[in-house]
């Protein structure tokens, strides 16, 4: 079964076969390799470990985002969030749940953040100490201009938090030009093609100094993953470390250098959105983004006007024909979602064309172009 879906993402049998290791955390065996993950992990980000930790914790997405918000936040500090989708809807709720007060830039579904409103709204209260914005937002599909979002928080002085989630791994980001920026976060399962269960943060060395406790968290507080790594080395997990993934996120990134990269991995991915992209429209279905919006992660296409549309029903055949989308939509008008990430290429998505194809025969819809 291929999974079509924003992560977790297929992976190969080399990464799935690195799940049968038993280990001890404190073996000796498993400091170099957890040593080697973090190391390998840095220059994705464009940075080393002179100038940056790479912090990994136990969990998804979502606890690393909560740890980064934690740790270098302020409590009487407060969030800027431009509102992209879903996403920024979840770095809020995260944020406020731990008491940091958030404002929100305000836009639409299916348009680019305007670094000239974020600009207007850090320059309209100086009490904002951070700008969080997620970079590749899952639900649209659209890919925001990272570069200019933080070049803004850096004429206003202000610090920045990246939720890279679905971005790192294929799409640009370097943090060697970005100083400003306290967190970039991401996890194992989704363009590095590992398995989930691993979240990191990648954070300047100096600003977790004589941070540790601000968090209010011992689980997540990630200004003690970097204490407990410059005391116990860089191969030795706080707590039980989920071995296995690492593990698996290790053989991830040798599949990752084997394969030349980001780059190389942002151009198979591309080649997938061209396929899947010329394919949709060729049996007669509509994306949801104008071709200039569309980024190469995550791509939605309109729900068929037909009364015998069904998302369930068509997830369902799609299935039955080898390919796992997810049965839900993350977009204002009904829609269907598909990732465009993980070890699969672009004859992968050929053929998932002609499975939709299929399963809407299967259930009889006539017109297939959106309301
Ligand atoms: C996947 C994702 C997350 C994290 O989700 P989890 O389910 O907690 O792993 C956060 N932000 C973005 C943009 C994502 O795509």
């Amino acid at each position: 079964m291929k999974l079509l879906i924003p992560g977790p993402v297929t992976t190969r049998p080399e990464v799935r076969a690195a799940l049968v290791h038993d280990f001890a955390p404190w073996d000796l065996d498993f400091h170099p390799l957890y040593a080697g993950v973090r190391a390998r992990l840095l220059p994705i980000a464009g940075v080393g470990p002179e100038t940056h930790a790479c912090l990994p914790i136990q969990g998804s997405g979502h606890f690393v985002i909560e740890a980064a918000l934690r740790t270098f936040v302020p409590r009487e500090g407060k969030v800027l969030v431009p509102m992209t989708g879903s996403y920024a809807v979840r770095l809020t709720r995260l944020a406020r749940e731990c008491g940091r007060e958030v404002l929100h830039v305000p836009m639409g579904e299916r348009e680019r953040v305007d670094p000239r409103a974020v600009a207007a709204a850090l320059a309209a209260d100086p009490a904002i100490s951070h700008l969080a914005f997620v970079y590749s937002e899952t639900s649209s599909g659209i890919v925001h201009d990272a570069d200019a979002l933080v070049g803004v928080a850096r004429a206003h002085h202000r610090r920045v938090i990246i939720d890279a989630v679905s971005a790192f791994g294929a799409l640009p980001l370097d943090l060697s030009a970005m100083p400003e920026v306290d967190a970039a976060l991401f996890t194992a399962n989704k363009c590095l093609e590992g398995i989930p269960g691993i979240a990191v943060a990648i954070s300047p060395r100096e600003r977790l100094v004589g941070r540790v406790g601000e968090a209010q968290s011992w689980c997540l507080d990630l200004a003690d993953v970097h204490a407990h790594a410059e005391r116990n080395g860089s191969g030795s997990f706080r707590f039980t470390p989920p071995a296995q993934v690492l593990n698996a996120l290790s053989v991830a990134l040798d599949l990752f250098a084997a394969e030349g990269g980001r780059e190389r991995r942002l151009e198979r991915y591309r080649a997938n959105l061209k396929v899947f992209a010329d394919g949709v429209r060729a049996v007669g279905l509509s994306p949801y983004l104008p071709r200039q919006l569309q980024g190469p992660i995550v791509f939605n296409v309109h729900a068929p006007d037909d009364p015998r549309w069904n998302l369930q029903s068509f997830v369902d055949r799609v299935k039955e024909r080898g390919f796992v989308i997810s049965n839900f939509f993350d977009t204002v008008t009904p829609s269907f979602r598909v990732g465009l990430i993980g070890a699969l290429g672009p004859e992968d998505f050929r053929e998932a064309v002609g499975a939709m194809d299929g399963a809407l025969r299967e259930l009889g819809i006539r017109n297939r172009k959106a309301a």
